[in-house]
C-alpha cells in the first residue's frame, strides 16, 4: 500500500487550518506548527459580560459549496444573515443614505461607465483611484468605489492595485475543483455566514475535527524556523507556509533569499476595531438599521465604517452591538492608537457627530492590529507577478500562501487552499 503523502502546514490561522483540512480530506498526513498557544491567528471571538459576542477580525465568510462540505464534516449548521442586513449605507452630508450620489452625479457615473465599458478591465499597474476615475468619474470613484474598498482593505486607493482587487471580476470564472453533490446543488444559500458562537469557535471546531481524523497533529507554541524547513524538505514533506509575509521571509531566508527579500517588502496596514454594546433605546436612535455604514473621506468622520452586529446575525447580542473600524493614521495623529480608553471616548464623539444618542456604552472591547491587513499595492501586484509562487510550489514543494498572496476574503482563502492542496498533492 502507498504511504500517505506527508505535509507540513506552518501557521494555524484560517489559511493554515484550511490547508490542513483539505490536505487531510485528500488523504495526506499533516503536521501543523503554530507559534501561539491557540489556533485562529487573527480570528478570535470573546463574550463580554452579558454574553455579547465580539469578533477580533473577520465576522463571517461568503457562502460557497466548500463551506457546505465543512459544515457537514463539523456536524453543525452555519448561521446566515438576517433579512434586514441587506441594507447598507453611506454617510454623506449629515445623513445615512442607501445611494449617496445626487442625480447629476449619477448621470456622470453612467456617462463614464458607458464611455469606458469596452476597456473596463484594469491595466497592469493601474491604481484603484486611476481605474475609478476612468470608469466611474470623480463622484463614483470617491463616494462608491474608494469608500466601499476602504471598509474592506483599509488601504490607500492611490497606491492600491486595481488588478489585485478588481481583476477577478473581469476574468472568466475558474471552474470549482469540486463537483457538486445533489444536495449541494439543491443548497441555495448565499451571502455572509458565520459560526453560531463566532469565528474563534469555527477555528477551534476545525482543529478538533482535524485531530479526530487521526491524520493531523498540532505542534502548538512551536516557532517554525529556516532549519525546520530544511529538515522537512529532507524528509520529502510538502511544506505549506501559511504565515504572514514577514514570518515566511524569515523561514525562507536561507534557501530562497530572493523570494524572502520580496516578502519583506509586503506592506501591512494597521487596523483597529472597537465593539460597544448599548441599550436598545440609546443604541438605535440616529443609527442606520442594516449591515452597517461607510464613511467617505471628507465627511469629518475618521472611522472607515461601522458594523451593526445585532442586525447582521442572530445570537450576537440581545442589545445594540456595533463595531467601529479605524485605520491607524488618524488615530496615531491624535495619540489614540493603542489607547483603549481614548478610543472609547473617540467613538462616543464620532457617534455624537453623526447625531446618534447615547452617553456611554454598557460594555466595550477593542483590538489594535499593528499588522492587520495586507496593503494590496501596485508594488505587491508586481512582486506576485515576478515571484512565481506556483512554480516554487511545484518544483520545490514549498508553498507560500496567505491573504497577501492575493486572497483576502475567507471564502477565497478556503477555495484557493483546496485548489493548491489538490494540485500540489497530485504533483507526487
Ligand atoms: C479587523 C479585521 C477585520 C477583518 N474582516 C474580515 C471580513 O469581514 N471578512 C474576511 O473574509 N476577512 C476579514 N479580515 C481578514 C481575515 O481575518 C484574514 O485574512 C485571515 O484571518 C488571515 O488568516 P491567515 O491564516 O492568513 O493569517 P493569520 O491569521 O495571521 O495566521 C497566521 C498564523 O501563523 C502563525 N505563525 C506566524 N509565524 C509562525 C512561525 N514561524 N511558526 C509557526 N506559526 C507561525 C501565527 O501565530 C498565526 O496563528 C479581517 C482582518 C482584520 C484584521
Amino acid at each position: 500500500m502507498l504511504e500517505p503523502r506527508r505535509c507540513v502546514v506552518v501557521g494555524a490561522g484560517f489559511s493554515g487550518l484550511s490547508l490542513a483540512y483539505w490536505a487531510t480530506k485528500y488523504g495526506a498526513k499533516v503536521t501543523v506548527y503554530e507559534s501561539q498557544n491557540r489556533v485562529g491567528g487573527l480570528l478570535d471571538s470573546m463574550r463580554l459580560p452579558g454574553g455579547h459576542l465580539v469578533e477580533s477580525a473577520a465576522n463571517g465568510f461568503l457562502w460557497s459549496a466548500d463551506f457546505a462540505e465543512l459544515e457537514r464534516d463539523l456536524g453543525l449548521r452555519f448561521i446566515s444573515t438576517k433579512p434586514e442586513s441587506r441594507k447598507r449605507y453611506i454617510f454623506r452630508r449629515g445623513r445615512f443614505r442607501r445611494w449617496p450620489l445626487s442625480v447629476l452625479e449619477t448621470l456622470g457615473l453612467l456617462w463614464h461607465l458607458c464611455r469606458g465599458w469596452r476597456r473596463r478591465r484594469p491595466f497592469a499597474g493601474e491604481t484603484i483611484s486611476a481605474w475609478g476615475e476612468r470608469m466611474l468619474g470623480p463622484a463614483g470613484r470617491v463616494l462608491l468605489l474608494e469608500t466601499a474598498l476602504q471598509g474592506i482593505y483599509a488601504g490607500d486607493p492611490s497606491r492600491m492595485s486595481a488588478t489585485l482587487i478588481l481583476g477577478r471580476f473581469f476574468q472568466k470564472r475558474k471552474r470549482s475543483v469540486h463537483k457538486l453533490t445533489e444536495s449541494e446543488a439543491r443548497d441555495k444559500r448565499s451571502g455572509s455566514h458565520t459560526h453560531a458562537d463566532g469565528m474563534g469557535a469555527l477555528t477551534r471546531d476545525l482543529r478538533a475535527y482535524l485531530e479526530s481524523s487521526g491524520l493531523c497533529t498540532f505542534r502548538m507554541e512551536t516557532q517554525f524556523s529556516a532549519d525546520d524547513l530544511s529538515e522537512a524538505r529532507r524528509r520529502k514533506s510538502l511544506v505549506f507556509l501559511a504565515v504572514p509575509a514577514l514570518a515566511a521571509a524569515e523561514i525562507l531566508s536561507q534557501g530562497h533569499p530572493e523570494l524572502a527579500q520580496g516578502l519583506l517588502s509586503v506592506e501591512m496596514r494597521p487596523i483597529a476595531t472597537s465593539t460597544s454594546i448599548w441599550s436598545l433605546d440609546d443604541g438605535e436612535r440616529g443609527m442606520p438599521r442594516g449591515f452597517g455604514a461607510l464613511f467617505p473621506r471628507g465627511e469629518d468622520i475618521e472611522a472607515l465604517g461601522v458594523l451593526r452586529n445585532h442586525h447582521i446575525y442572530n445570537r450576537r447580542s440581545d442589545r445594540v452591538s456595533e463595531t467601529w473600524i479605524y485605520g491607524a493614521d488618524s488615530l496615531r495623529s491624535r495619540g489614540i492608537w493603542g489607547n483603549r480608553e481614548a478610543l472609547r471616548t473617540h467613538v462616543l464623539e464620532e457617534r455624537r457627530r453623526i447625531g446618534a444618542k447615547g452617553l456611554a456604552p454598557e460594555a466595550f472591547e477593542c483590538y489594535f492590529w499593528e499588522r492587520g491587513i495586507p496593503h494590496y499595492t501596485v508594488a505587491l501586484e508586481e512582486f506576485l507577478a515576478r515571484a512565481d509562487l506556483d512554480g516554487i510550489g511545484r518544483r520545490e514543494g514549498v508553498v507560500v500562501f496567505g491573504n497577501y498572496t492575493g486572497h483576502l476574503g475567507l471564502s477565497r482563502i478556503f477555495a484557493e487552499a483546496r485548489r493548491l492542496v489538490r494540485e500540489r498533492l497530485s504533483d507526487g
